[in-house]
């Protein structure tokens, strides 16, 4: 049994967003350690690069005392192992992240009989809150400001700004 407490916190984080934040926060006054892991083979189409993703939760999380950032390849439960951590956290928003949690955490648990899964609610003013829902509002130019870190805000503007410019050139402007 390792000394200090250390949990995983997986996922995509394309971008972090301050329901993701909130659950890094809640998860730091149980464990030693949050290990903030970003997952290279995810299904998801990203709109940040690794590094980039990387970036932004470094520069947002970076000083917090306990956090780290890595990006991980391959089965969650062997980079659990590697980095002997205890736990892996997922946070809950709603009923409709309850089933595939589920699925997931009984899959691991099967794969890696020592790694428990720890579920946190999020938040009730985040609970409606995903990276999938701030990309799509910043996509249009909506106001994103109290959904995401100011970093990231910067980096969303950006990236759309770079996108409507590739658009206009394909459309010939
Ligand atoms: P998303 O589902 O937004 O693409 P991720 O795949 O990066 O996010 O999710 C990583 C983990 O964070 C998952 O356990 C997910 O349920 C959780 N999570 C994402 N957004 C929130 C939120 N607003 N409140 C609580 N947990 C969240």
């Amino acid at each position: 049994m390792p000394s200090k407490k250390i949990a995983v916190y997986p996922g995509s984080f394309d971008p972090i967003t301050n329901g993701h934040i909130d659950i890094i926060k809640r998860g730091l006054a149980i464990f030693d350690e949050v290990i903030v892991a970003i997952a290279r083979n995810s299904a998801k189409r990203a709109l940040f690069s690794l590094k980039e993703r990387e970036k932004m939760i470094h520069e947002t999380m970076g000083v917090t005392k306990g956090v780290r950032v890595d990006i991980f390849d391959g089965l969650l439960v062997d980079y659990v192992e590697s980095v002997d951590a205890g736990a892996v956290i997922r946070g809950l928003r709603a009923v409709s992240d309850f089933e595939y949690e589920f699925q997931m955490a009984i899959t691991n648990r099967k794969l890696g009989k020592k790694v428990e899964t720890v579920f946190l609610m999020s938040t009730e003013k985040y609970s409606y809150l995903s990276s999938r829902i701030v990309k799509e509002v910043a996509s249009y130019g909506g106001n994103i400001s109290g959904m995401v870190p100011d970093v990231v805000i910067k980096e969303l503007k950006k990236k759309f700004a770079k996108k409507k410019v590739s658009q206009e050139i394909k459309d010939g402007f």
